[in-house]
């Protein structure tokens, strides 16, 4: 049925790098709201060992759909490369994501490639992963050894029935968070861990993960189930607000806010009032937060996305295959930015209803 294997494949038509003047990397790279670029994030496998139900569904994600071949793929010297292009544009935070980025043959070797570089001030890149967890008990130590700074883990559920179900594999819950705990003890801590969370799935999970979480260092972001892609079924009747998860958790455990650690910080920040932790919500759903977005998206074969919710991507792996030198690939980039002016979750609904977006499994959380 060649239905299932439309959402992405359909939406990789590249859009054209825009004309107008030469955009030099001096670092002080703005789009037309002003936004800098400060983040990339990079796909480095569009392959999951996971099914999540609201992310891979088996429906779409079977035997049969055609993933990207080896030889589309960036390799990683192509990745570093490209990541020092934009280092010289101003990112300061990396994130490898997926599919599932530790299923990439020798992530290690990338992570070192990658940590190797700094950025324009000299300093040390933030350089941090999302993974499922499902293989980092194994990895952690040669991801931190490797110079990973953090690593941030998906985790739907504490119970241990009502997570399988999410993920659709059968993966136990105790597996993952031995992932945590090895993280942790690698270094790589705090550990971020991101629960999204669907009504009338995994709400009644929210207070389980609060009470497990407090105290421990590490901190439990809720994530509002978005409509990234055009294969989950998302309905808006699913999303539970953040507000509503903050309200439940206040409620057993006193909450206040905190400040943001830094501007652009996508996860708004609340701690617990006895000083025992903080949890986050990200709301991009009830809260749209276009106007900070700092964040630039590479996908596993290539393709700049300017955002989440884009229908196309720039095709930069043609770029950096033709001969050419670097200038060429900051110019390109450059240009691109500086002519941002997408902000999709704030006209949700509005300009893009019906559009194919591309899936988050393709470009990765
Ligand atoms: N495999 C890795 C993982 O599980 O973290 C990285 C990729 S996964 C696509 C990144 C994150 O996106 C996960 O935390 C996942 O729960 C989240 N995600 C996927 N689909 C989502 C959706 N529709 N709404 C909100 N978050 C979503």
């Amino acid at each position: 049925m060649t239905d299932r294997i439309i959402p992405v494949v359909d939406a990789r038509a590249a859009l054209r790098v825009p004309s107008g003047p030469s955009v030099a990397a001096d670092g002080l790279l703005a789009d037309r709201f002003g936004r800098q670029l400060r983040d990339l994030r990079i796909s480095v496998t569009d392959r999951c060992n996971f099914r999540c139900t609201y992310c891979m569904p088996k429906e779409v994600f079977d035997r049969e759909y055609r993933y990207l071949p080896h030889a589309e793929l960036l390799t990683f010297e192509e990745i570093t490369r490209l990541a020092r292009v934009f280092i010289d544009h101003g990112v300061e935070k990396i994130r490898l994501t997926g599919g599932e980025p530790l299923l990439r043959k020798g992530i290690e070797k990338l992570v070192e490639m990658l940590a190797a570089l700094a950025t324009r001030e000299g300093g040390r890149l933030d350089l941090t992963l999302t993974t499922n967890g499902s293989l980092l008990a194994r990895k952690a130590r040669a991801l931190a050894q490797a110079g990973l700074t953090r690593v941030t883990v998906s985790l739907d559920a504490l119970e241990d029935a009502v997570f399988r179900r999410m993920n659709d594999v059968d993966f136990p819950v105790a597996d993952v968070l031995a992932g945590i705990d090895a993280a942790a003890a690698a270094g790589l801590a705090p550990v971020k861990v991101n629960m999204v969370v669907k009504r009338g799935v995994n709400e009644q999970q929210v207070l389980p993960m609060a009470r497990h979480f407090r105290g421990s260092g590490h901190i439990v972001r809720f994530i509002e189930f978005m409509d990234v892609g055009s294969s989950n079924g998302w309905r808006l009747d699913d999303v539970v607000p953040s507000r509503e998860v903050v309200r439940h958790i206040d409620a057993e455990m006193p909450l206040e806010p905190a400040e943001p650690n830094y501007s652009g910080e996508v996860a708004e920040r609340w701690r617990y009032r006895d000083g025992s932790g903080e949890i986050g919500v990200i709301s991009s759903v009830t809260q749209a937060f276009c106007r900070d977005c700092t964040r630039a998206r590479l996908s596993t074969e290539g393709r700049l996305y300017l955002c989440l919710f884009a229908t196309g991507g720039y095709d930069l792996r043609r770029l950096l295959r033709e001969r050419g030198d670097d200038g060429r690939l900051a110019d390109a980039i450059g240009r691109i930015w500086h002519a941002r002016g997408d902000r999709y979750s704030e006209l949700r609904g509005e300009a893009t209803a019906g559009a194919r977006k591309i899936e988050m499994s393709y470009i990765g959380g």
